[in-house]
């Protein structure tokens, strides 16, 4: 097996740029939710580094503001896509979504939205649970590819149609260690 990264990469967004809009996302949620309770609710496993500093954001919010809170819980979901060419992919939940989220307020955050299928299927599942409200966070944004209309609350970054790896996105299981996200060349 490779061990080795199959494509070089070159950066689209970067590190501070990723960091300082996530602080902006962070102050806009803690506004948002303000003295209440919220449910992070992320979806594994591409939003594991956004998730982690999205949280961290939201808290530095509440250490500016001194007077007011937003306390958080951290719940997770895995979902898997099959994808077959003759149909649209099909989503199914692997893990998490468990009755906990029941008359509270959760945040779905993702890594990225590209058709729109995998957001759509776990908004469905989730309103079987009886959450008290539903939003969405996403980091990344492909709203050329829609093929499902989904609500998206707060987005971090819209990007055109490509495909991009790091900061929690994989190609092949490889890149999501990266701080920034990037394109690969020759893909
Ligand atoms: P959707 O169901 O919206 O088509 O796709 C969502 C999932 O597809 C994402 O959570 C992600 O796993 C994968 N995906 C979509 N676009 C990209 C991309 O540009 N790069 C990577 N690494 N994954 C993507
Ligand atoms: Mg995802
Ligand atoms: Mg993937």
């Amino acid at each position: 097996m490779s061990v080795t990264k199959p494509f070089p990469e070159s950066v689209l967004i970067s590190e501070s740029c990723l960091q300082n809009r996530i602080r902006e996302l962070g102050t806009q949620i803690f506004t948002d939710y303000e003295n209440q309770e919220l449910v992070l609710l992320g979806v594994l496993r591409g939003s594991v580094l956004f998730f982690a500093d999205l949280a961290r954001a939201i808290f530095k919010a509440q250490h500016e503001s001194q007077t007011r809170e937003v306390t958080l819980r951290f719940e997770f979901v895995q979902l898997v896509s099959y994808h077959d060419s003759t149909q649209p992919s099909t989503v199914q939940l692997i893990r998490g979504g468990s009755d906990y989220l029941k008359q509270r307020h959760v945040l779905i955050v993702e890594d990225i939205v590209d058709t729109g299928r995998t957001l759509n299927f776990l908004c469905e599942h989730l309103q079987t649970l009886n959450p008290k409200t539903v939003k969405v966070c996403t980091l990344l944004d492909k709203p050329s590819q829609r093929q499902v209309s989904v609500a998206v609350d707060y987005i971090g970054f819209e990007i055109p149609d490509t495909f991009v790896v790091g900061y929690g996105l994989d190609y092949a299981q490889q890149y999501r260690n990266l701080p920034y996200i990037a394109v690969l060349e020759s893909i």
